[in-house]
């Protein structure tokens, strides 16, 4: 027999006779376990600090211009339309409170019967604040709007100056880490050097911008095979990219970027790229719960360690496993996976059914670089270039959520693509940046 909680009526959410779950992000992990529960004898109550999903993988191509922020992002209201005893709430969790079962947030407190973790990622620095407080990120919507600006204000301020390192500085783009999105975002910025810029300021002379992408190990793509890393890093020099492995950025103050190397940056864009952590919760944020990375230990069925009615799922999940010692690799599959299969999972839980443990299906890994383009790493097969470049396409069309975004998506790309432009190159909410350091 299961003692359920006694449930506090706050948020306007009615007291139900059935169970309530209450799931923390409409993300991969989130909105893959709402759906399994639909029509099951739960209540489901979700909660996001944004009241729409966001489909990352393709944040760089809004930070570069080359989508809308719109065609990537789907209400997660409407995720729900048409399920029962389902409930949304904008909202942001601040903390868990296990002993009473119940969750904090800023439009109130809640109770629950079992609790989900599906918060994801934030980026990480690593402690260095200098780096956090000066330096771009790339995890959500407003940031990846906040780049777009930046790049382009940087070139109109370019264009204001006759100081040639000033000039330098702001057409000098420095990404660190060479993963997937350092890689992405290289790629695209090579091409809007390449074909956007010349043409958009004929009186500056754009060849002089740089794109660096700087990897404190010493391979691209790590985690990738040795052929598709080796094949980006080709892809990006052809694109006029600077690639530099080896070389650990130690700090930015805005102006000068500084490495463990001689090497030194004048930069008015620096991209951080080297690193996501959990976004974990107080309350659920003890020694004894967190796993490297900021992420919360779980068993195999997501159950977060000594604590059987809470479960975690995605990126801020670490199921340390054989074959993943340090956790699943922080991607959308292994979030979409455990959710559909914690969906399962809660039936069988409320059904006193033994739960079935997560095996994460790798279906492998793939990256694009620019046009015609990619690599993809996928079940054995390693293929490069152009048909590498359709499957990147096909699959991301694929998992983004909405008919309507997966043809807008399309049909972008398919004008970009025999126009070489990239539209959505607004300054619709400018980016503040101070500009004083580079006059001296
Ligand atoms: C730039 C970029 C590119 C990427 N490219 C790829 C790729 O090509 N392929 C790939 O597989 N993966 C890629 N990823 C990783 C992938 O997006 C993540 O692994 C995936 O989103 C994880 O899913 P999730 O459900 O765990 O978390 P998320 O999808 O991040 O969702 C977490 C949700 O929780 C919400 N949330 C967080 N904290 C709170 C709180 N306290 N209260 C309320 N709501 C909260 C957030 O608003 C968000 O909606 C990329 C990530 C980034 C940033």
């Amino acid at each position: 027999m299961i003692n359920f909680a006694v449930k506090l009526k706050t948020m306007n959410i009615p007291l139900s006779s059935y169970p309530r779950i209450v799931i923390i992000g409409g993300g991969f992990g989130g909105v893959s376990l709402a759906k399994k529960l639909s029509k099951k004898e739960v209540q489901v109550v979700l909660l996001d600090k944004n009241n729409y999903h966001t489909f990352q993988p393709l944040l760089y191509q809004v930070s570069t211009g080359g989508l809308e922020p719109d065609s990537i992002a789907y209400p997660l209201r409407k995720v729900l339309i048409g399920y029962d005893n389902f409930y949304f709430r904008l909202a942001e969790v601040t903390e868990v409170d296990p002993g009473h079962k119940k969750i904090k947030t800023d439009i109130g407190d809640l109770s629950y019967d079992y609790l989900v973790v599906a918060t994801g990622s934030e980026t990480n620095f690593f402690g260095n604040t200098e780096i956090e407080h000066h330096a771009m990120s790339m995890k959500s919507i407003p940031q990846s709007l906040n780049l777009r600006s930046l790049i382009l204000e940087n070139f109109e301020q370019a264009l204001l100056t006759d100081d040639y390192h000033e000039r330098d500085a702001l057409m000098n783009f420095v990404i660190v880490g060479g993963g997937p999105t350092g890689v992405e975002l290289a790629g695209a910025l090579a091409e809007i050097k390449k074909g956007i810029l010349p043409k958009d300021y004929p009186d500056l002379d754009t060849r002089r911008a740089q794109i660096n992408i700087v990897q404190g190990g010493d391979c691209l793509l790590p985690g990738f095979s040795s052929q598709a890393s080796k094949k980006a890093e080709d892809f990006l020099e052809e694109l006029g990219v600077q690639v530099w492995k080896g070389v650990r950025v130690t700090g930015y103050d805005g102006k000068t970027v500084t490495t463990k190397t001689d090497l030194v940056f004048q930069s008015a864009a620096v991209i951080w790229a080297a690193g996501v952590k959990g976004a974990s919760i107080k309350g659920l944020d003890a020694a004894d719960v967190l796993a490297g990375g900021n992420r919360l230990k779980v068993n195999e069925f997501n159950q977060v360690i000594g604590y059987p009615e809470i479960f975690a799922i995605g990126d801020i999940a670490c199921m340390a496993t054989e074959d993943n010692p340090r956790g699943h690799p922080m991607v959308a599959q292994p979030a979409i996976q455990q959710g559909r299969l914690l969906g399962e999972n809660m039936v069988k839980l409320l059904e006193h059914k033994p739960m079935k443990p997560f095996v994460y299906n790798d279906k492998g890994s793939m990256a694009t670089i620019g046009r015609n383009k990619a690599v993809c790493d996928i079940k054995g097969y390693r293929f490069q270039g152009i048909f590498a470049w359709f499957v990147w396409m096909f699959v991301h069309l694929f998992f983004l959520i909405g008919f309507r975004n997966r043809m807008v998506v399309f049909i972008n790309w398919v004008y970009n693509y025999i126009r070489f432009d990239r539209e959505a190159r607004l300054i619709i909410r400018p980016y503040k940046r101070d500009y004083s350091q580079f006059k001296d």
